[in-house]
């Protein structure tokens, strides 16, 4: 049977339950354990697929084309495994399960109450994958703040499961911020002792206490925080600001978190932490030779989350080369014909990042010419692909009013075409092309050099395609379709012969990169950025010693 290990987050929201939880996950496989996240989201939403970037952040889609929470891609980038469905439920899917069971007739003649009917739902989640025999340890990350409204059936359920089951099966992780009140000189534990007490309030009480912080927690600090909340002195750990998310299990590590978790739980025979992957990798990311400036063109710039897994991505590329890969973002909005040689020139990638609608396509297109022309390494993805596409239709094969039918309906070339299945589809919510597909590659093309394989699964979210109409006046005039789906044939990627490297791919390889797997085009995107780097540098002109 499982252990369940419950996160949660008290003070102030930001604090990096994710993070932890995926940290501590990341120790314990380590040490030989098999362990999965899940994330409970309080909001009514039934996923975050409809949520604007701008809201939440980057919507994460896993191979079985769930619309997920970003913190999954944290949990699979750090573990090496795939998350599914079942690793996120929304306050909005617990309702909706209920509610259609109520409508079936399920609770016949009952009042449905918020308890026992929805904690019994959420509980029943909770404790799924345990069930499945398929891992040692679940840990569940609870969103949102201890003392939020919409958060207490989640903790309520939280109460309800340790009460059930035995002491040494299930425990309560709390992370909490210690502010630094710079005029008085001191850390302050009370916002802590506070959210320690709410949540006693509602019935749990957390058996460790990790503490976010700026400044080291002195052994006195430590004490008082576990005399006034309660716990073992050793179970307050201090997370420390980390120059990277990739230092945090090695941080607590050294606080010794994974091993009060295995005494607590009373796991014994658990092998010495086998981290020297990830050592290598952190050794290779805080040692770089060499450093690329990579263009993001898109329009969620103002939001780091919007394109979390694209900058991870970025991350593990970049320490596979060596290289520091410096992210410039650009706003697509703004570039124009005239401003685009003096914003983009100084740049040695470029990569156009997804989305949807029509604000800022005309500077995402703008932007692929400029790689086009001057041969600078460019990488689309998805809407991004689309844009090459277009850019290519318009400026190469003379077809001047060609558009994407998604932002242009009449167009007389839609290059890019609404899919045949979509045309019947009129809900939002998870109805776009979702998840892993395969994807056969054409051998000879860079995407094939690149993968180094014939056949390759990736993760999709979208609902217009390349229009496999024009496709052979694409490949006579030199873009060609490297990828495409075994049974449909839709163009899953584009490559321009004449090009050092330009590819457009119409899924999302960034929701696959993790630190032990980097995703190969991104990968060779870095190395191709940095040729293109030493290219430059190689051409300056020579300076004159006097
Ligand atoms: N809006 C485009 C489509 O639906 C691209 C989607 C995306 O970039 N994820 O096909």
């Amino acid at each position: 049977m499982a252990k369940y290990i419950f996160v949660t987050g008290g003070v102030t929201s930001s604090l990096g339950k994710g993070i932890i939880a995926a940290s501590l996950a990341k120790l314990l496989q380590s040490r030989g354990l098999k362990v999965t996240i899940q994330k409970f989201d309080p909001y009514i939403n039934v996923d975050p697929g409809t949520l604007n970037p701008y809201e939440h952040g980057e919507c994460f889609v896993t191979d079985d084309g769930a619309e997920t929470d970003l913190d999954l891609g944290h949990y699979e980038r750090f573990l090496n495994t795939p998350t599914s469905q079942a690793n996120n439920v929304t306050t909005g899917r617990i309702y909706q399960t209920v509610i259609t069971k109520e409508r079936e007739g399920a609770y016949l003649g009952k009042t449905v109450q918020v308890v026992p009917h929805i904690t019994d739902e959420i509980k029943r989640r909770m404790l799924l994958l345990g069930e499945t025999g398929q891992f040692d340890i679940v840990i569940t990350e609870i969103g949102g703040t201890v003392g939020d409204i919409e958060s207490l059936p989640f903790i309520e359920a939280v109460r309800q499961i340790q009460w059930e089951l035995a002491e040494e099966d299930c425990l309560v992780v709390h992370l909490t911020l210690i502010p630094y009140l710079k005029a008085a000189k001191e850390l302050k534990t009370k916002p802590t002792q506070h959210s320690v007490r709410m949540l006693s309030q509602e019935g749990v009480h957390p058996d460790i206490i990790v503490c976010r912080t700026e400044h080291p927690l002195n052994t006195e600090i430590k004490r008082k925080i576990a005399l006034f909340c309660n716990v073992k002195p050793n179970a307050v750990i201090e997370s420390a600001d980390a120059s990277t998310i990739y230092e945090v299990p090695i941080r607590m590590l050294e606080e010794g978190l994974d091993v009060i978790v295995l005494k607590q739980l009373h796991i014994n025979g658990y092998s010495a932490p086998e981290l020297s992957k990830w050592r290598g990798f952190l050794e290779k990311l805080q040692n770089p030779k060499s450093k690329v400036k990579i263009g993001l063109i898109g329009k969620y710039l103002e939001l780091q989350d919007a394109y979390k897994s694209i900058l991870e991505s970025f991350i593990h590329a970049g320490a596979m080369n060596q290289v520091k890969v410096q992210i410039v973002n650009v706003h697509s909005e703004y570039i124009t014909g005239e401003n685009v040689a003096e914003k983009l020139s100084d740049l040695d990638g470029l990569l156009v990042a997804p989305g949807f609608g029509s604000r800022g396509v005309e500077g995402k297109i703008t932007a692929v010419k400029y790689a086009r022309e001057n041969k600078m390494p460019f990488f689309g993805i998805c809407l991004g692909m689309q844009m090459a596409v277009i850019e290519y239709a318009r400026n190469i094969i003379g077809w001047k009013e060609a558009h994407s039918a998604e932002m242009e309906a009449n167009t007389p070339y839609p290059v890019i075409a609404l899919m045949e299945e979509q045309k019947k589809v009129k809900k939002k919510g998870g109805t776009m092309r979702l998840g892993a597909y395969p994807c056969t590659l054409k051998p000879g093309t860079l995407a094939h050099k690149i993968y180094n394989t014939d056949e390759i699964s990736e993760r999709h979210r979208h609902r217009y395609e390349f229009n496999n109409k024009y496709l052979s006046d694409f490949e006579d005039a030199g873009m060609i379709a490297s990828g495409k789906n075994p049974q449909t044939g839709l163009v899953e990627i584009v490559e321009l012969q004449n090009h050092p490297f330009f590819i457009g791919v119409q899924y999302h390889p960034e929701l696959k990169s993790t630190v032990e797997n980097p995703q190969p085009i991104f990968v060779s995107f870095i190395a191709a950025a940095k040729s293109f780097a030493e290219e430059k540098e190689r051409l300056l002109p020579v300076k004159e010693t006097v």
